[in-house]
């Protein structure tokens, strides 16, 4: 059965970011079942999955009031589009449950099915805001290297990942990328080694060299994750944001805080930009959202620009048929009332990032980590040569390694290169914290 399994998935299904050739000749591992943050693979094996899913599965697997509230709905109203003046009380009750957990300045929202189709609204809602107020020559968008913003034309152009660019394909103009506040990779590194605060601002100051080069009435937004996720847990020196935010008001730039990892809990407040104390004019959103259990995703957007497109009026003309599912909003409303009952966000905040802290601050010693960071939920531990102390010459090579141990061990960690992620659902226990690290640290041994 197993192995039909496999054969069928190597005849005919091109997986997402993967080298189909390679995948070719290992074969797919089949997950079959999950329960609470246990994954289970075909031939039995129980995997702790560090990575909720894609960082997605906050609640957890299993639980049976998300089933409940996507059967009832299925029922109710399987379909409807929110286009054409028509609603349904999911989507309504959804976007004002959304308003009310979100900065008091982001009070309505665009759903879409993704995060990537969040962002590309992102780009269409932030030129078009620029047009509207009569200055259509704020045009330049600036994110930063290694961000990601998913996987659509319009996500890929506003990210900046390296070989995402490199395999060509069409990307969209006037968007630039500046340097990413990663202290471990950039700033503790080279010739001018600085102290980690120091390093932030210059990474902020990056933005408004960029801004001047462009002209300073050219850029109409910078786009950021409030801690970069896929590009590796890179959480940033305290100075950057408050420098970044300085920046941005001087030219009076907009402000898009990606929260499609951050949010929902996974640095320990609703949103990423609460931690830091931010207040985006648009913020995009998902997976955690409905704790992955179904596709949806969106755009909180602010009063300045919710309310001069209200008014300019005149069509959007932007959606798509899943902008705002029925049945997903129905489990993503259940989702955050659950979240809410059960105090997850505060219980991160409070409880098990501190904890997560203190346990993977341990892993320090060991002689192949030369940094180990976490911020709530998240964390990362930065490969070194143990013969040189510093990175490994060539990347990849430890880090995949270092993955594909760990799962065989029974723990799902994500490489970045040599950099080596984790992303547990909410809900994990302390015990389970610890085993998690125990496994961690039997993966870094075998590794090395
Ligand atoms: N934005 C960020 C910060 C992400 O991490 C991702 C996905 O990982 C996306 C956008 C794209 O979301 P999706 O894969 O749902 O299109």
């Amino acid at each position: 059965m197993l192995h039909s399994l496999q054969a069928l998935d190597r005849a005919h299904h091109l997986h997402p970011f993967t080298d189909f050739k390679a995948l070719g000749e290992e074969g797919s591992r089949v997950i079959e079942r999950a329960e609470g943050v246990y994954i289970y693979d075909a031939e039995g094996n129980r995997i702790l999955d560090g990575m909720a899913g894609l960082w997605c599965v906050n609640l957890g697997y299993g639980r049976e009031e998300l089933v409940e509230a996507a059967t009832e709905q299925m029922r109710q109203l399987p379909f409807y589009n929110t286009f054409f003046k028509t609603t349904h009380p999911p989507v309504v009750k959804l976007a004002a449950k959304l308003c009310s957990l979100a900065p008091a300045n982001l009070n309505h929202v665009f759903f879409t099915g993704s995060g990537s189709e969040a962002n590309d609204t992102v780009l269409r809602m932030v030129r078009r805001y620029w047009v509207v107020k009569g200055k259509p020559e704020k045009q330049w968008v600036i994110g930063r290297e290694n961000g990601y913003h998913g996987s659509t034309v319009a996500g890929l152009s506003l990210g900046g990942m390296a070989p995402m660019h490199d395999q060509g394909g069409p990307r969209v103009p006037g968007i630039t990328h500046v340097r990413q506040p990663y202290w471990f990779g950039e700033g503790r590194v080279g010739e001018e080694r600085q102290d980690p605060e120091a390093f932030g601002r210059q990474c902020a100051a990056a933005i408004e060299e960029r801004i001047l080069e462009l002209g300073e009435d050219k850029v109409a937004a910078f786009i950021a994750e409030p801690v970069q996720g896929a590009g590796g847990a890179i959480i940033p020196p305290e100075s950057y944001w408050p420098a970044v935010k300085a920046v941005l008001a001087k030219y009076d730039i907009l402000l898009v805080v990606d929260e499609v990892i951050c949010g929902f809990g996974r640095l320990g407040e609703w949103f990423g930009s609460v931690h830091y104390d931010l207040a985006p004019d648009l913020m995009p959103i998902a997976k955690g959202l409905s704790s992955g259990y179904l596709p949806i995703g969106g755009v909180l957007v602010g009063d300045r620009i919710a309310d001069t497109l209200i008014e300019e009026g005149g069509e959007f003309f932007h959606g798509f048929t899943y902008s705002g599912h029925p049945v997903c909003a129905a489990v993503a409303l259940r989702n955050l009332e659950i979240m809410e009952a059960e105090g997850v966000v505060e219980r991160v905040r409070d409880e098990l990032g501190p904890y997560l802290a203190r346990r993977w601050a341990t892993l320090t010693d060991h002689p192949l980590v030369g940094e180990a960071r976490s911020l709530g939920l998240m964390a990362a531990l930065e490969l070194i040569d143990p013969a040189s102390g510093e990175r490994f010459d060539e990347a990849l090579t430890a880090g995949n390694l270092c993955r594909d141990i760990s799962f065989r061990r029974g723990l799902v960690m994500r490489s970045v290169g040599d950099t080596m992620i984790i992303s547990p659902p909410l809900v994990i226990s302390h015990e389970q914290i610890d085993d998690l690290v125990s496994l961690a640290r039997e993966a870094l041994d075998e590794t090395a």
